[in-house]
């Protein structure tokens, strides 16, 4: 299975497509999920390309993995969540869809169940809003 370039994570990483940017490093870029499975999901990235799991290099997964940590903690602080989920996927079998690797950082409140994946996209101010409250929260730590 190859790396296809013209994948829309890598269009945004290139700037060439919106999103709500939460963090970035010389090595990630961390962002709203735009069809939400809970207020606040967020999604972190390598910005080398790789596919998922099973050709990304090494450090590039420690990095990814660093900030998953940042943003879990930000996450929860924003929205005084009880939880966080951290889910990834790889290749179609395993749930994937988007084929630039990409970690789930959900934030989770008791009693309430991930959405389903409708394929419904969030408002754009609400995403925005969500956003912002992570930045703020990255800033305060
Ligand atoms: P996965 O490949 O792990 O199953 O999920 C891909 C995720 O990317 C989904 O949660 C979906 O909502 C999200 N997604 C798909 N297209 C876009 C997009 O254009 N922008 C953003 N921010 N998220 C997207």
């Amino acid at each position: 299975m190859s790396y296809d370039p013209n994948n829309i994570f890598a269009r945004i990483i290139r700037g060439e497509l919106p999103c709500h940017k939460i963090y970035e490093t010389d090595a990630i870029l961390a962002f709203m999920d735009i069809m939400p499975r809970a207020n606040g999901h967020c999604l972190v990235l390598p910005k080398a390309p790789s596919r998922n799991i099973f050709d990304v290099q090494p450090e590039d997964l420690a990095e990814v993995s660093k900030a998953v940590q940042i943003i879990a903690k930000a996450a929860r602080k924003a929205f005084d969540a009880d939880g966080i989920t951290v889910q990834q996927f790889n290749e179609e079998a395993g749930g994937q869809v988007v084929f630039h690797l990409h970690v789930h950082v959900i934030p989770r409140f008791r009693g309430e169940p991930l959405k389903p994946h409708t394929g419904e996209m969030a408002d754009p101010e609400l995403l925005a809003r969500n956003a912002e409250a992570i930045r703020r929260a990255l800033d305060a730590a």
